[in-house]
């Protein structure tokens, strides 16, 4: 079975966020499971062509694209996700990638994913490479079905492909002028109203994914459920709702190779099911880093995210006082995003710079060493299309407190509704005083040793592997295929 994988981001070379990850284990398990997998990505200007060994093609260079009015040519440089056989083939046009961050608000930030879109055919029509299944990932690969099925349809490469879109937040839906549609390639009919890429009067690279893919993926069961409601489909329920019957849920995984405690190569020590004790260790060492003192009364509870509306940290705003002026409890936070959240957690360590730490920024090893050191992970968020981090800390033995919603209800069983099952602590409604009664649960918890080792030892004797994630993909591939 051979995978194009088409994505904006890809760990190791360029991440903002969940799809990154996503990008850098999914096509490694599904090439573990047989299936010859080419991933395509652009080159950015902050990607080291050096420090990754990426190699210029010498047989696939100065490569013309036609984008609207521009005539536009590329490069291209491949790497190799790790040993596991799967080229990443970049696409080097400094025209448009060589920018100060990875997504920009720029006048041609559509023009920037169209050309991703035509260099990943380009490229395989050059590899003479019949992809089975074109697998795209959120807006910026959206277009990839309508111009399969509309401009690359002549080519027998492409005759059979089927196409997946996976949806890795409704959130961001890449919607433009619908004027720009002749940069695209696609007949301007596509934008008019109604049209399969019209929505609400603008060009949306996510609708037409949705209408053109042969079927729609969410990253969680729940999420794929509750996109198609007004509440969390971002105006693109009704669509959803019309086209439900392509539409499931596959649960990401969670690269082990990385977020293991018993392999993890930045905390020390490391420690397993086995040497659960050593967990403590790694508390008293993150601490230490924060500046905090240790005292293994006092529970810690640790937060790691962008801190945007979505994450629902708002919620910790009119209680966290509260539960440090109640309790002995420690934060450690990570994480950036909008000021006021910020401010609202370095006021915090002002007020309470015994008890809590922050670093506002973005620091991967730090992210690893909160996951292992934390008693708790705080996760309140408004919606979570899968979540990694809750499942990174069932992984590390520290109990997630998380709201009910996408991949959040999917991973995380409220000990308090299931005793024999639960891993972590679940709260329902959107406010503060369920997150706040949930927190001084967590407390109580902590307070029973015996319980809190049974609870940590559930979440990690899980299997949140990629593998299992990729079987369903590889079933999926299958069922479009020869159904
Ligand atoms: P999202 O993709 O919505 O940001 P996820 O939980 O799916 O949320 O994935 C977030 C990923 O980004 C995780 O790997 C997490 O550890 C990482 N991350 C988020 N913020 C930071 C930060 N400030 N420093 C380091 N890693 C971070």
């Amino acid at each position: 079975m051979n995978v194009c994988f088409i994505t904006s981001e890809c760990v190791p070379y360029a991440k903002t966020g969940g799809l990154a990850d996503v990008s850098g284990a999914l096509p490694k398990a599904l090439a573990e499971l047989g299936c010859a997998v080419k991933v395509f990505m652009p080159l950015y200007d902050s990607i080291d062509t050096r420090l990754h060994n990426l190699v210029f093609s010498e047989d696939l260079y100065e490569i013309p694209v036609q984008i609207g009015n521009r005539s536009v040519v590329f490069n291209t440089w491949f790497g190799n996700l790790g040993d596991s056989g799967v080229k990443v083939h970049f696409i080097d046009c400094p025209l448009y990638y060589h920018r100060s961050s990875i997504y920009t608000s720029d006048g041609d930030e559509n023009e920037r994913y169209i050309l991703l879109q035509h260099a990943a055919f380009k490229i395989m029509q050059r590899y003479n490479w019949s992809p089975d299944v074109l697998h795209c990932n959120d807006w910026q690969s959206g277009l990839v079905p309508a111009m399969a099925k509309n401009i690359y349809h002549w080519d027998e490469l492409f005759r059979e492909s089927v196409s997946v879109l996976t949806v890795h937040n409704i959130a961001y839906q890449g919607a433009f002028d619908p004027q720009d549609i002749y940069k695209t390639g696609l007949p301007s009919s596509m934008v008019a109203k109604g049209g399969p890429l019209e929505h609400n009067g603008a060009m949306s690279f996510m609708k037409g994914g949705i209408v053109y893919a042969d079927a729609v993926t969410s990253v969680s069961p729940t999420y794929a459920k509750e996109i198609q409601q007004p509440q969390y489909g971002a105006g693109l329920d009704a669509i959803l709702r019309t086209y439900h019957h392509k539409l499931t849920g596959i649960l990401n995984g969670i690269d082990t190779d990385v977020w293991s405690p018993g392999q993890d190569t930045y905390i020390k020590p490391r420690y397993t099911v086995k040497t659960l004790n050593k967990k403590q260790r790694v508390k008293a060492n993150l601490l230490k880093k924060f500046g905090l003192e240790y005292d293994e009364e006092r529970p810690l509870f640790g937060i790691i995210s962008r801190l945007t509306p979505q994450k629902g940290f708002e919620l910790l705003q009119p209680i966290l006082s509260h539960l440090l002026q109640t309790s002995n409890m420690q934060l450690v936070v990570l994480g950036s995003g909008e000021e006021s959240s910020e401010q609202f957690f370095q006021l915090a360590k002002d007020l309470y710079p015994e008890q809590v730490a922050v670093f506002v920024g973005y620091n991967n090893e730090l992210a690893h060493w909160i996951e292992a050191g934390a008693d708790f992970f705080i996760m309140p968020s408004r919606f979570e299309p899968c979540g990694l981090n809750q499942m990174y800390s069932l992984a590390y033995g520290t109990l997630p407190i998380v709201r009910k919603t996408g991949g959040l209800a999917d991973t995380v069983i409220d000990v308090y509704s299931d005793p024999e099952n639960g891993n972590g602590l679940v709260f329902e409604d959107f406010t503060s005083y369920a997150l706040l009664t949930t927190i001084q649960r967590a407390l109580e918890i902590y307070s029973d040793s015996d319980a809190l080792e049974t609870i940590r030892l559930r979440g990690m004797n899980a299997d949140f592997s990629w593998t299992r994630s990729a079987e369903k993909y590889v079933a999926l591939y299958n069922r479009l295929k020869y159904a």
